[in-house]
């Protein structure tokens, strides 16, 4: 029997990231010593004092059904965080506790859009962004940026891409993959071109907001006038190294909360309950508990800036936040390499995962297509071996 799947899920793409984690573990699998630099996950274990909330949860027999939208304490740590650090007031029915941040946005796409609807995308974007809005039934309208401007979208780009069609803008601040930084004035000059249209929102992804080199993160929301219009998404995955947890959470319009509930209590039920009980310790705790998983990966970040300036056509610009680098490598297109000529991103990525053993990322997966993404939420041996490795290859 031919299995006729749907339309919707052969239009999906494949996560590239997941692809290719998945990729480099095979490949271990058939004994092949592969240094996974492709997935954004921290290397570090998860606090002990997060762990210790989730094993006191587990003997205290939390075990039912939570609330769709989290448990009521979960949310009130997540009011008190956003205020604590964002200065962003939320009441319970504005916040929803979802299974990780991917399933936040995927929510929001899904309550928000109608075929056809127009979702701005600063490029580079996540990953996911793309296709979450595709499986809403919304166009992705992409805006192309370079390392001129830290690959980051001006407010003329904004303007010259909003059409009668455009329902939102989707960014991360730091952004996945750039590292690039939005500060408040430039999110300030976004916000005046969306002064004349006040029916588009703003879906601000900040799940790496504690993963900041430059100083001070800024919150759309923050500004009086984009309250109402913005959504802001984080989660607890990166900076409390929790990837595999699954929470993430937004702060968001009461309407689009709403009926985000009502979206999840037909999908998921809800988020897991253990999970739940360990991310209240974990955002109830003083941010400085997970400084010295920031200032390790400052230190990586250095660490590979500084090896990858060694090989020519590496091209970078200074991420300020997050754990990856997106280096412009289009030097190598049309160049044949050990036997293989390098057309675009992913076959430079492919040979430096076959050659090198390396895994990274292609840009076209994130829209744009003269990167590859690397992560240095590794080790500093991995880090140097990789680098050398690579470097090896394209000698
Ligand atoms: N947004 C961005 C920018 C990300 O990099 C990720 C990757 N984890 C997510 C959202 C999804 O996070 P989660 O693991 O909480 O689903
Ligand atoms: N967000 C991470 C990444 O960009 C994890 C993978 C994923 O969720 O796609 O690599």
């Amino acid at each position: 029997m031919s299995m006729q799947l749907s339309d919707r899920i052969n239009k999906l793409k494949a996560s590239a990231t997941l692809a290719m984690a998945a990729k480099a573990r095979e490949l271990r699998a058939e004994g092949k010593d592969i240094i996974g630099l492709s997935l954004g996950e921290p290397d570090f274990n998860t606090p002990d004092f997060i762990k210790e909330a989730a094993i006191q949860a587990v003997n205290d027999n939390y075990n039912s059904y939570t609330p769709v939208d989290g448990y009521t304490e979960l949310k009130d740590a997540i009011i008190t965080k956003f205020k604590r650090d964002n200065n962003l007031s939320y009441n319970r029915s504005q916040i929803v506790v979802s299974t990780g941040a991917k399933q936040s946005l995927y929510n929001v796409a899904q309550v928000y859009l109608n075929a056809g609807d127009e979702v701005i995308l600063p490029c580079p974007y996540w990953v996911s962004y793309s296709d979450i809005v595709k499986l809403a039934g919304g166009v992705p309208v992409e805006v192309k940026t370079s390392i001129d401007t830290d690959f980051k979208m001006t407010a003329t780009q904004l303007k010259e891409a909003i059409t009668p069609k455009t329902k939102m803008i989707w960014y991360s601040s730091p952004c996945n993959p750039s590292g690039s930084i939005y500060s408040k004035e430039e999110l300030r000059s976004l916000a005046d071109v969306l002064k004349k249209y006040p029916d588009i929102i703003v879906v601000s992804d900040e799940i790496y907001e504690h993963i900041n080199y430059a100083g001070d993160h800024a919150s759309m929301a923050q500004f009086d006038d984009m309250y109402d219009r913005t959504v802001t998404v984080n989660g607890v995955a990166k900076a409390f190294a929790m990837t595999g947890w699954r929470i993430g959470y937004i702060g968001a319009p009461e309407s689009i909360a709403r009926a985000c509930n009502k979206m999840q209590g037909q999908v998921t039920s809800g988020a897991n309950c253990i999970a739940q009980r360990a991310v209240i310790t974990a955002l109830e705790a003083p941010v400085n508990k997970i400084q010295y998983m920031v200032d390790e990966f400052k230190n990586r970040r250095k660490l590979i800036l500084d090896l990858l300036k060694e090989i020519p056509g590496f091209e970078c610009n200074e991420p300020e936040g997050a754990f990856y680098v997106f280096p412009d490598i289009s030097y190598y297109f049309g160049k044949t390499i050990q036997g293989t000529t390098i057309n675009n991103a992913s076959d430079f990525s492919m040979l430096l995962l076959e050659q090198a053993n390396v895994a990274t990322v292609t840009g076209d997966a994130f829209g744009n297509g003269n990167c590859i993404r690397i992560s240095y939420a590794a080790s500093t041996e991995q880090i140097k071996e990789a680098v050398k490795r690579i470097k090896d290859v394209l000698n």
